[in-house]
């Protein structure tokens, strides 16, 4: 039957792209190598039509299929599992800039365009695509929208979702939603736009989206600040909020630990302020001037100091300094990575909640865990932190994870719940929260979700196994 199959896909989209043997690790092993699945093939194809026409031959053949972007995914939700039954979908070849209109604020993209060159793009022709994450130079649209991507600007922009106004998807059936609307009003019936962001392959397959673009700032500043404690931090943030409103774009925040990985293993990196216990990483988009943004940023970190919010500060020079600074920030998963295998958690909270949070969880890690290393970085302003568990000083990273995983988990879940948050801000669920979410999803949301799921891909063939199990 695979035969059958694999033969009229490379009828269908030529020889070389359908990939049966030699070397598929690169579409097999996720980016934290957690997850090595076995494909039976991978496919690559050029166009919606080419997409359309292997779902329906995989559907006829009751074959699975994953699709994938860039595969910078963090919860294994883009690699096949370990059966060798499931065919790789690869967007990758489908990366054409379809049109940009001006007027509209909106462009539209094939869903295999590398992130970053949909932000070229965009600047080449004077605007603004706002989506910004560290993997931009590899993730794709089609599964930034997928996952529901966040990044460093959704304090002001919001997440993927927010910048989408239509989608084309070929459904689990093989058939074609042309969805490619530019409007900003659409209220005729319900909003499967919606649906498909963040279903993560599990409802169809995103070929295309319309994106909204913002007009480009006159100036952007970073300034980076150190404060004694997470409190600080959070006090920092309602203070630079009320003082820049919508010019404040990004707020992050990371731990000493998570700066102190990034010196250890990037020591070219460097750092413009001592250690601190906490880090705070500020950008301002000024619509009016450099000028403008300077004095706004000065004035804001002097009523930091005199409110001992904060102990020190630097605000960027130049571009490049602006660029350093961002790349401490985004070299911390690296740093982690090199570190070792570590437990993740992408958690969002009330941001009002958050130090009380930290507090109560990294007790409880340091009671029951001794010697675990918390990594704590992310996106503040969106009251999403990156609360990760690196093994202890010189011990085995796998055996720690194999070893505490599942009592790390339940220590930082219960907390996170407890306080009102949610297990996942903006990685999605994937392979990695599938139990987590089935035990701890409102029971009616999680039925409602099945029936969506049941209803629009009764095979269960986009991405079995991804982020709710079917009873
Ligand atoms: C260093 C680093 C930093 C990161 N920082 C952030 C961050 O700040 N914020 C954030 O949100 N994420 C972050 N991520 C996670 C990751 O980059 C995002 O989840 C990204 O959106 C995934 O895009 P991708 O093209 O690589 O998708 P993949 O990894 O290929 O796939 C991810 C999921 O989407 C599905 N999918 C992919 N393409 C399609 C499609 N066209 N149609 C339907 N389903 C599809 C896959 O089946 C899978 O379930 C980071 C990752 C790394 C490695």
């Amino acid at each position: 039957m695979s035969a059958t199959l694999l033969a009229s896909l490379r009828k269908l989209l030529g020889e070389a792209q359908v990939l049966h043997d030699g070397d598929l690790s690169a579409w097999e092993v996720d980016w934290r190598k957690r997850y090595r699945g076995k494909a039976l093939a991978v496919i690559r194809p050029a166009s919606t039509d080419q997409v359309a026409q292997a779902v329906t031959q995989c559907a006829a053949q009751g074959v699975s299929i994953v699709p994938q972007g860039g595969n910078t995914g963090l919860v294994g939700g883009g690699v096949p599992n370990a059966s060798g039954t499931q065919i790789v979908l690869s967007l990758q070849r489908m990366n054409r800039v379809r049109a940009i209109d001006a007027d509209n604020l909106t462009m539209t993209v094939d869903a295999g365009c590398v992130l970053q060159a949909v932000q070229e793009a965009a600047r080449s022709a004077g605007f603004w695509f706002p989506l910004s994450l560290a993997a931009e130079g590899s993730c794709t649209i089609g599964g930034n929208l997928a996952t529901n991507a966040g990044g460093t600007q959704v304090l002001r922009f919001g997440n993927a979702r927010d910048l989408c106004l239509g989608l084309e998807v070929v459904t689990p059936h093989g058939d074609i939603w042309h969805g490619l609307s530019g409007l900003r009003k659409d209220n005729t019936g319900y909003d499967l736009r919606h649906l498909m962001i963040g279903s993560e392959g599990t409802l169809g397959i995103i070929t295309g989206a319309t994106l909204k673009l913002a007009p480009q700032p006159a100036a952007s500043m970073t300034a980076m600040a150190t404060c004694p404690d997470l409190p600080a931090c959070v006090s920092l943030l309602s203070l630079a909020r009320q003082r820049l409103g919508d010019a404040l774009t990004g707020f992050e925040v990371m731990n000493h630990v998570s700066l102190a990985l990034v010196a250890q293993h990037m020591p070219q990196l460097r750092q413009p302020l001592p250690a601190a216990p906490w880090s705070v990483l500020l950008e301002l988009s000024d619509p009016q001037s450099a000028e403008h943004a300077r004095a706004q940023f000065e004035a804001l970190l002097e009523a930091a100091l005199a409110q001992q919010l904060i102990d020190d500060a630097a605000v960027a020079q130049s571009v490049a300094q602006s660029k350093t600074m961002w790349h401490l920030r985004e070299s911390i998963p690296l740093a982690q990575a090199e570190e070792g295998l570590n437990i993740k958690h992408d958690v969002s909270l009330p941001v009002s909640r958050i130090a009380a949070f930290c507090a109560e969880a990294q007790a409880a890690l340091t009671r029951d865990i001794p010697g675990s290393r918390l990594v704590n970085f992310g996106h503040l302003g969106d009251g999403n932190l990156h609360f990760n568990v690196q093994a202890p000083v010189h011990s085995d990273a796998a055996a720690f994870l194999a070893r505490e995983e599942s009592r790390v988990n339940t220590i930082v879940y219960d907390c996170v719940v407890a306080h009102g948050g949610s297990i996942s801000a903006e990685h999605g669920v994937g392979a990695l929260k599938v139990d987590e979410l089935a035990a701890r999803k409102d029971a009616t949301a999680l039925s409602m979700m099945r029936a969506v799921k049941a209803a629009l891909d009764p095979q269960g063939l986009m991405n079995p196994g991804r982020v709710i199990q079917q009873r």
